[in-house]
């Protein structure tokens, strides 16, 4: 069946008032706090928790997470316009909101019980934890179905074994979602998705160092041996985590896209400050017409990046379906932000080679966002199993 076009009533690119002082407020924070320490925490490989607590203190950690949960209560075009800015000054703490407020804070909004939504989202809105998201597995990658951890039911919960990769803040989460099959006949029907304590000793983190980029972003290997977690740690139904897990992905698809959009806009505003100051021939390097047509084709992809990350958001924010737009939006977002990134320093020479300029730290960081969340390829195969009704994911 090919995908319904999007027809509906169409779509207000003016942002309110309220969103442009959400915004401007975001920039200077973004500027004035984190673009301060972002250099140095990449050089010191340092994952500074008391910057992600001056985020959390800006309503940032749980902006899409309704008031009486702890939350900021905003839309999501809103909350894209804050991670834009956030995304512009430092990726790895970008990646903390990414993490904490779509993939951990929105499914537990989706598909937690009252007491479930009452005892985690304050406490992740606040700060007071951090919340990691554990799909990913030594041997399972794009193919998230295929499950290799298991649990196994005992009295009053479920005992966890296995191993979980690549997991962003794996280290110093206090609550873990981890996906777990518990019945493999039932293949993707089979997995859950546990709310996992990790200050038990069966939790075993060790931290991956040697990463490209994001030095100041927290990941880990996580081995898991006889974790416990009760019934009331099951997050949905058993059987539903696959769904939990693809749900949470729409909302963190759109929070990469929209770090991206940001990436893409820091490329263009550096570019062209260096360029106008930057002298060769006895002019500024933005008078040559090839160094503006790298600074012009970076405008357009910033500019379509952006359009497409706020058509994904507004979707969500009027309720429609918005799997593949977010798809788009996540694909195009990440690859313009990798070229815009590559350009940005061909437009610095020598010196965007260095870390004296941010542009050396975007490309270095953005490199992850056509990996993690599904990698481009897989952002490809929902957009053309939508367009071809044939579902190219899994081969024939
Ligand atoms: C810094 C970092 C942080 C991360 N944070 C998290 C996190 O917090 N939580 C989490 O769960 N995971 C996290 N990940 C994992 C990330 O989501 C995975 O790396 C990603 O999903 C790809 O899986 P893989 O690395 O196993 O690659 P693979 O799935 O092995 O893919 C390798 C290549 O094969 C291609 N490929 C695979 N299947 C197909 C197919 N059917 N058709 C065409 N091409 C295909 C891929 O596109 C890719 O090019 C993180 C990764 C990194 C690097």
């Amino acid at each position: 069946m090919a995908r319904r076009s999007v027809r509906c009533r169409p779509m207000d690119f003016a942002l309110t008032d309220e969103q442009e002082l959400i915004r401007r407020t975001a920039r200077e924070f973004a500027d004035n706090v984190i673009w301060e320490r972002a250099r140095q925490n990449a050089r010191d490989n340092h994952f500074d928790t008391e910057l992600v607590e001056r985020i959390a203190e800006q309503g940032y950690l749980g902006a899409i997470i309704p008031r009486e949960y702890g939350g900021a209560g905003l839309d999501y075009v809103t909350y894209g316009l804050v991670v834009e800015e956030i995304g512009r000054a430092d990726s790895a703490m970008r990646t903390v909101v990414s993490v904490q407020t779509s993939l951990v804070c929105s499914a537990i909004l989706k598909y937690g019980t009252e007491e479930q939504k009452k005892h985690y989202l304050p406490r992740l809105c606040s700060g007071e934890w951090l919340g990691c998201f554990g799909l990913t597995e030594p041997d399972t990658g794009s193919d998230a179905a295929n499950q290799k951890t298991r649990a196994t039911k005992v009295d009053g919960g479920w005992r966890i074994n296995g191993a979980k990769m690549w997991i962003s803040m794996g280290n110093h989460a206090k609550v873990a979602l981890i996906f777990a099959q518990t019945d493999p006949e039932k293949k993707h029907r089979g997995v859950a998705c546990f709310l996992v304590d990790t200050d038990q000793d069966g939790f075993q983190p060790t931290e991956i160092h040697g990463k490209m980029g994001l030095h100041a972003s927290d990941t880990a290997a996580i081995s898991l041996d006889d974790v416990f977690a009760a019934d009331d740690q099951v997050l949905g139904e058993v059987g539903d985590g696959f769904k939990v897990a693809m749900s949470a992905l729409d909302s963190g698809r759109f929070s990469v896209a929209s770090g991206c959009v940001g990436i893409c806009e820091g490329c263009v505003q550096e570019s062209a400050r260096y360029a106008q100051e930057r002298h060769q021939f006895g002019r500024p390097i933005a008078s040559f017409q090839l160094v503006q047509s790298m600074i012009a084709e970076m405008r357009v992809k910033a500019d379509a990046a952006r359009m497409l990350t706020w058509r994904a958001g507004w979707l969500k924010d009027t309720g429609q379906p918005n799997t593949t737009e977010t798809s788009i939006a996540k694909y195009f977002a990440t690859e313009a932000a990798q070229w815009c990134a590559n350009e940005a320093i061909q437009v610095h020479g020598g010196a965007g080679y260095v870390d004296d300029h941010p542009v050396e730290r975007w490309f270095r960081d953005v490199r992850v966002t056509t990996l993690y969340e599904g990698t481009s390829q897989i952002q490809k195969l929902i957009i053309g199993r939508a367009e071809t009704g044939i579902n190219a994911l899994i081969p024939a």
